[in-house]
């Protein structure tokens, strides 16, 4: 029975190990999902902050319209003034060109404002950039080695269920088929060791009755608690 149990603790460490990769191979599609919103991430902060820009250029455009529109109407006040004959009317065009003055001068103030978000918003645009092809370069790098992972896990899968088969053939139908059962009833570990009295599949007691069963291990013995199979911790 002893050698029984070691090709069946064989077997579960073999395909222990297939579910493991099972696992990694199946968090791949994650993993790469995870990579593409990470560049996605870092091309839609630029893209925001382009339209930014594209915001302020345009208002101060629409500034520079507005300035010139109000010079050539102060140029066009001074031609007046020229011709003009009363005292009245003289002052009045007067101030409509202080006024028109007054006005640039803000609208000028805003467009120094303008231009120095634009600056900041340009600067950062740069920084974005970068940051970009840092997260692009650094996505590449890990979608490599992603890649030559799941390459390595398939053959070593491909490895293990070779092995799965082939131990599988070494153990008896009928023992075969006990181990598949607990196995489905334990969520995968049939076969559990029994160290200083302690069942490791379970971490409870096993009764000190079945101690010298559990050692001869002439006979297939399950955990009293979990009922996987069980077999005594070999002393060296
Ligand atoms: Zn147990």
């Amino acid at each position: 029975m002893k050698e029984k149990l070691k090709t069946l603790v064989d077997l579960q460490r073999v395909e222990s190990e297939v579910a493991t990769i099972k696992s990694k191979l199946n968090n791949v599609a994650y993993l790469l999902e995870g990579l593409d919103a990470r560049v996605f991430d870092s091309e839609k902060g630029l893209e925001e902050i382009k339209t930014r820009l594209d915001e302020l250029q345009k208002q101060y455009r629409l500034h520079e319209t507005d300035i010139q529109m109000n010079q050539s109407r102060v140029k066009k006040s001074r031609e007046k003034l020229g011709s003009v004959k009363n005292n009245k009317e003289y002052q009045s065009i007067l101030k409509e060109i202080e006024d028109m003055q007054a006005k640039n001068s803000l609208v000028e103030d805003e467009m120094i404002a303008v231009l120095e978000q634009i600056e900041t918003i340009e600067q950062a645009i740069r920084t974005k950039k970068s940051d970009k092809e840092k997260v692009r370069a650094q996505v590449d790098i890990e979608k490599q080695a992603i890649q030559q992972d799941t390459v390595q896990n398939q053959q070593r899968l491909a490895r293990l269920e070779t092995d799965i088969e082939k131990i599988s053939q070494q153990v008896e139908p009928e023992l075969l088929r006990k181990y598949r059962l607990v196995k489905d009833q334990t969520r995968g570990v049939a076969i559990a060791v029994v160290q200083n009295g302690v069942c490791q599949g379970c971490n409870l007691n096993i009764p000190s009755q079945m101690y010298n069963v559990l050692q001869r291990c002439e006979t297939l013995t399950m955990c009293p608690h979990c009922q996987r199979i069980i077999y005594w911790a070999e002393t060296e």
